[in-house]
């Protein structure tokens, strides 16, 4: 496995890949692997002929006062890891590359989108996100890039960009991996304590009890609504939100039908020992989250 420490020398791998006409599935990351990242690996070994990753953790996608400096940086396990999954080779940027002191800043984004749930808590968080992706993508140039369903509104934002923009990307969405008690597999779990990792399992199960009244036919949105953040308060979890939204446009529903939008996404977010975590399902409708 090839690791590429500049931008021009990830270049000159990719350059390869097209003259021997392999083609490119590529899995951004920020490191401290898990599992879920690994599927993510998995999923784009079958999409495209060779898997690159890449491990940054990009500093425009954090607020201020967010976990930029303590985020988890096991750089050699990673690599070990990408290694066994058969990656053909990382990209590992530095910040001074990504954003070289002289260049005058781009901005991307898709208002529409990234104002809301995340966007309320992050304001900057996303235009961060668009700008990192953009750039990993003209470096990288894949044909294919693989997005975890976990990161559902990051999934949609950009999935949006990449349509606007006419990105000769595919992108492809990815299933959640969890532990066996249901908690979404994140990065960001390290820092829970043995009681915030108890109490971080309300958020998934206020997003069973949504699926399960969504089954049993409730179609108030408050009502599962409610029933959500009881959940999560119940397991001494600070609510950001707690909804139920179309799944596409993330606008707020009138009335649940799934059978009318392929479902409808609860999405929760909340904080247990100080630490901001973020989950979400599709009730009603066809495939996993
Ligand atoms: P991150 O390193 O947190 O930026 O995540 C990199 C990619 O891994 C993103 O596409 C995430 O959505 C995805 N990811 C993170 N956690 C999970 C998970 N539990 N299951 C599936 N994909 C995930």
């Amino acid at each position: 496995m090839w690791i590429a420490d500049t931008i021009e020398s990830m270049r000159v791998h990719r350059e390869v890949f097209r003259r021997e006409g392999r083609s490119v599935a590529f899995v951004p990351t920020m490191g401290a692997l898990h599992e879920g990242h690994l599927s993510l690996m998995r999923a784009a070994a079958e999409l495209a002929d060779v898997v690159v990753a890449s491990i940054y953790v990009n500093p425009t996608q954090f607020g201020v006062g967010e976990d930029f400096d303590k985020y988890p940086r096991p750089l050699e396990h990673d690599l070990k890891l990408c290694e066994a999954q058969g990656v053909a080779g990382v990209f590992r940027p530095t910040d001074a590359m990504m954003y070289p002191a002289d260049a005058l800043p781009c901005e991307i984004n898709v208002p529409a989108l990234a104002g809301v749930l995340e966007g309320e808590f992050r304001p900057t968080h996303f235009a961060g996100v668009c700008r990192v992706v953009a750039k990993l993508f003209n470096i990288v140039q894949p044909d294919v890039a693989c997005f975890g369903r976990k990161d559902y509104q990051q999934l949609k934002v950009i999935e949006a960009m990449t349509a606007d923009l006419m990105l000769p990307v595919r992108i492809a969405a990815c299933p959640t991996m969890r532990e066996e008690d249901g908690l979404a597999m994140s990065s960001r779990n390290a820092y829970l304590s043995d009681e915030g990792r108890r109490h971080a399992l309300g958020l998934s199960k206020a997003l069973r009890e949504a699926a399960n009244l969504v089954n049993d036919g409730e179609s108030d949105p408050a009502a599962v609504e409610a029933a959500m953040r009881a959940t999560m308060a119940a397991h001494h979890v600070e609510v950001d939100y707690a909804v139920v939204r179309h799944p596409h446009t993330l606008a707020r529903l009138d009335i649940i039908e799934p059978a009318l939008t392929g479902g409808v996404i609860a999405l929760v977010a909340g904080r247990v020992d100080g630490v901001r975590l973020i989950d979400n399902a599709l009730l009603g409708g066809q495939g996993d989250t």
